[in-house]
């Protein structure tokens, strides 16, 4: 396997000359404990970034990632150098505490609100300073929000989770642990989750409403009720179809189903591959016929993470900003 992340495409993303200071990518990881989280961090960056096989407890005491279980109980950040042909990223990561943690679990998206709000403050302090030529972009540009495989759909605590953050982050929803799932529950867990798809005039994107399986009169109340606009790449405005198709290819894998492993396996047939092992064969990370690792990484690293800072700025933290002047009787 290459080391090849992807981002030294970014230059490209971007159409100018921001390479020598780099680029800043912040991106934040939701969901229960065990669910992969920092698996598919280490897996999409190939970077170790969590130390997976770090001793749960023990001497070297708080571990960087939690506490004694090995739980994350705070939210922490985490930055990364990475360089590819030449282009530089830094990328930090937000870990945030599982859902499952909490013995009250209603407000377990407040800490997350915060975090992203306290974040958006930071940059309109420094954009009020006399001297913004070098602003640090530590806003949260994409939220990988992992959804349990066991569950086959939506929980009321995702959608809840999704309501509270849709408007202040790009939301990019994954099934968790796929790899758990046969072939056909990951069709039909796609299905029951992501069904109703209409287009929102007002920023020109893909909005999805995601409602929980239920008797077909509420589905119509559970739409209007949640919807939920996640992160898609765009094919509006496009005019390349060759772009167009590829978003499009990229568009139908969402929620994508993710298997994360950072670890090598031997095939049946003797190849190398980051995978995990059963009785019965090999599931590989890097493998579009085995999930949809291949195709989030390509949307998240490859073709959109420009796209992904941009509407951060553009709409997101706008949006943020005019609120928050307003409130302020600016
Ligand atoms: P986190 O608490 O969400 O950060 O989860 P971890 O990344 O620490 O993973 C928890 C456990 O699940 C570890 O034993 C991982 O090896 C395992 N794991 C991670 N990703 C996958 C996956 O895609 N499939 C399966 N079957 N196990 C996984
Ligand atoms: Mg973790």
């Amino acid at each position: 396997m290459g080391s090849f992340v992807g981002f030294a495409n970014l230059p490209n993303q971007v159409h100018r000359k921001s390479v020598r200071r780099g680029f800043q990518f912040v991106t934040m990881v939701v969901g229960d404990s065990g669910l992969g989280k920092s698996t598919l961090i280490n897996t999409l960056f190939e970077h170790k970034l969590y130390d997976l096989n770090a001793p749960r407890s023990l001497a070297n005491g708080s571990s960087l990632n939690g506490n004694a279980n090995g739980r994350t109980i705070a939210i922490e950040s985490k930055s990364a150098d990475i360089e590819e042909n030449g282009v530089r990223l830094k990328l930090t990561v937000v870990d945030t505490p599982g859902f499952g943690d909490f013995v009250n679990n209603d407000e377990a998206w407040k800490p997350i609100v915060d975090n992203i709000d306290s974040r958006f403050d930071a940059y309109l302090e420094q954009e009020n300073r006399v001297n913004r030529s070098k602003l640090m972009d530590n806003r949260v540009h994409a939220c990988i929000y992992f959804i349990q495989p066991t569950g086959h759909s939506l929980r009321p605590i995702d959608i809840e989770f999704m309501r509270k953050l849709h408007h202040k982050v790009n939301l990019i929803p994954v099934i968790a642990k796929a790899d758990t799932l046969t072939d056909d529950e990951v069709v039909a867990f796609k299905q029951r989750v992501s069904i109703f798809q209409a287009f929102n005039k007002v920023h020109q994107r893909v909005i999805v409403a995601y409602f929980l399986l239920s008797p077909s009169t509420q589905i119509l109340n559970d739409i209007a009720h949640n919807q939920i606009s996640i992160f898609q790449p765009p094919i509006y405005d496009l005019e390349d179809e060759e772009t167009i198709a590829e978003n499009e290819e990229i568009q139908s894998k969402v929620p994508f189903a993710v298997v994360g492993s950072d670890t090598f396996v031997t095939t049946a047939d003797g190849r190398q591959v980051r995978g995990r092992s059963y009785p019965w064969g090999t599931i590989e990370v890097d493998n579009e016929a085995h999930c949809d690792f291949i195709k989030l990484r390509q949307m998240l690293i490859h073709t959109h993470m420009e796209e992904l800072r941009e509407y951060t700025n553009d709409v997101l933290y706008e949006q943020y900003r005019t609120q928050k002047l307003l409130s302020m009787g600016v």
